[in-house]
């Protein structure tokens, strides 16, 4: 069995994110979504907050799971038997930081191998970041997040 883990803040999950989860389960037989509790960090949406949203827009895909975990991605991996992380690539200021953290990995789990997607380009200027800063202005974000995830950001900043 393929099993793959696609990790990230998701601080909200977004239209970019969820392009790239809906292709890479084509690809597998079994996805999970790693929604990294960072304790050094305050993100605006807690853990739970987080694997619930992701849970409600993926409830149609079937082989997709959404766990969170803390501490390091590749003790995850190993933890739930995968072999394949899953990452996006928006550009080439992504390129340089992932490629250390895929090289990196790989020497500390030689089994794991990282399945870089390029982004639809639709979604290429797309980041959490960037969601959260619209939504803190009262923004108009329904461009960039499912209807869902934009009520959770509205009462956030409400
Ligand atoms: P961000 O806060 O930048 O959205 P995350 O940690 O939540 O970052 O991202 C998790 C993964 O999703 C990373 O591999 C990131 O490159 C990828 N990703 C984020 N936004 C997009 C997008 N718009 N298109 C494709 N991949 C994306």
């Amino acid at each position: 069995m393929r099993i793959a883990v696609y990790p990230g803040s998701f601080d909200p999950v977004t239209y970019g994110h969820i392009d790239i989860i809906q292709r890479a389960s084509t690809m597998v037989d079994k996805l999970i979504i790693g929604v990294l509790n960072n304790s050094t960090k305050t993100p605006l949406f807690s853990a739970e907050e987080r694997v619930n949203m992701i849970s409600e827009v993926c409830q149609d895909l079937p082989n997709v799971e959404i766990r969170y975990f803390e501490g390091l991605m590749v003790d995850f991996v190993k933890e739930v038997g995968a072999t394949i992380v899953v990452r996006g690539l928006r550009a080439v200021t992504d390129f340089e930081y992932e490629l250390q953290w895929a090289q990196s990995n790989r020497i500390v789990c030689p089994q794991m191998d990282t399945m870089f997607l390029v982004t639809n380009v639709q979604y290429s200027y797309l980041s959490s970041s960037v969601v959260r800063e619209y939504a803190s202005h009262n923004g108009d974000i329904s461009a960039f997040v499912p209807g869902i995830v934009a009520q959770k950001l509205n009462q956030k900043f409400s």
